[in-house]
């Protein structure tokens, strides 16, 4: 694989360009390099593919800003090799769809666009009879959010009916090909700038259309019923992370194909680790002798458990540092920190001896042990003294 062009240059912006910006660029380049009006030209194709896979990741917020921060190596090396997130490279259907998804609804000049392509794409892949999309909330624990984990799902949802396979026809009848686009799924028609693919308004883009449809599912093809799957959750998901998983949404109107499940990851507070992206932070409770004396202590990482040295005269709320004890990176950037905050543990229950020990060290500690209070009663008192002067001025006045 050659090197990937920058893809702020691919569409002539700058890496501060607004949304707006983006859309325009991309939209010249998608008018100039589109298909339609470069048959035959793979060169034109090519660009056309280039400028919407730049545009895809500078529209989105979210990608945009992955991109700035890794560049490429963000989307990983190629379509499926990136385990749900993965992407990088388009085809022509997708890009096309991309093309009518950014200037489809869009008002002004924009809606010269609109059912460009209906949702017949190139093969018919894509036809309305697609099933929808569905959305699953997965709540996960940290550790399988930081280790990975498989799950299994399952869900009520619009399966193929089982009398007719999913097809709507009456078992034992046909479908018949769709007169007005001849079995084609979409119709031509042109705005004299392009030609325009249009889903077929008679057969829904399925180019057949069923004359004896099934009694159960009164030829929709559709059922209600459940869907069972396992899902492979990789590690070092966050909060907000999704899993795409083909074919698992809502079954196909009239033999179309299933929609796509998206599980979208929801992870628990736990109560010794707290994430930030690949960092943690644990707080560490320590005695009052050890932040005084300073010490060795034991921190709970993910790997299992490191020493830590406390050093004499550790404040409460200090933090300290192990570097990479934090969660691996999943795109393959090595790993975050683990960050400690002191938490001084003060003792509520004293008595005996270790009362009369804390009794003396009040009488031997002198106020130089205690340089902030010294501070802090010397800016109250301050503060004492400015309020007295500003009552007396106001009195003067009135
Ligand atoms: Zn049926
Ligand atoms: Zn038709």
């Amino acid at each position: 694989m050659s090197e990937k062009e920058d893809y702020y240059k691919v569409l002539g912006v700058s890496k501060d360009a607004s949304k707006d910006e983006i859309k325009k660029a991309y939209r010249k380049l998608a008018i100039k390099y589109h298909p339609d009006k470069n048959p035959g030209d793979t060169a034109a194709e090519e660009q056309f593919k280039v400028a919407t896979e730049a545009y895809e990741v500078l529209s989105d917020e979210d990608k945009r800003h992955k991109y700035d921060q890794f560049g490429h190596a963000a989307f990983g090396p190629g379509r499926g090799g990136g385990g749900g997130g993965g992407f990088g490279g388009v085809d022509l259907e997708e890009a096309l769809r991309t093309f009518m998804g950014a200037f489809g609804g869009g008002g002004g000049g924009g809606s010269i666009f609109e059912n460009f392509f209906g949702g017949g794409g190139g093969g018919g892949r894509e036809s309305s009879n697609r099933g929808s999309d569905l959305r699953f909330d997965l709540e996960i624990d940290f550790e399988e959010a930081v280790f990975g984990s498989k799950r299994d799902l399952s869900y009520s949802v619009n399966i193929e009916c089982d009398a007719c396979d999913g097809k709507g026809a009456a078992p034992g009848s046909k479908k018949e090909t769709c007169s007005t686009c001849k079995g084609q799924g979409q119709v031509l028609t042109s705005n004299g700038l392009f030609h325009m693919r249009q889903t077929c308004p008679n057969c829904g883009g399925a180019g057949q259309v069923i004359s004896n449809p099934c009694s159960r599912c009164h030829g929709t093809g559709q059922a209600k019923g459940k869907r069972s799957i396992t899902v492979r959750i990789p590690p070092g998901v966050e909060t907000g992370s999704r899993l795409r998983v083909k074919g698992k949404g809502e079954g196909g109107l009239m033999g179309g194909p299933a929609g796509d499940l998206y599980v979208i990851m929801h992870v628990q507070p736990h109560p010794v680790f707290e994430r930030h992206d690949l960092d943690l932070v644990v707080e560490l409770p320590i005695s009052i002798q050890t932040a005084v004396l300073g010490g060795e202590v034991k921190v709970p990482t993910l790997d299992g458990s490191s020493k830590i040295k406390i050093p004499s005269g550790t404040q409460n709320g200090r933090m300290l540092r192990l570097k990479n004890k934090g969660v691996k990176d999943p795109r393959g950037y090595g790993h975050g920190d683990l960050h400690i905050r002191v938490k001084v543990e003060v003792p509520t229950h004293l008595h005996g001896k270790a009362k009369k020990l804390f009794q003396q060290l009040e009488e031997n500690l002198g106020d130089s042990q205690y340089p902030d209070q010294t501070k802090f009663a010397r800016q109250a008192e301050e503060f004492g003294h400015r309020r007295e002067e500003l009552e007396k001025l106001r009195a003067e006045k009135s």
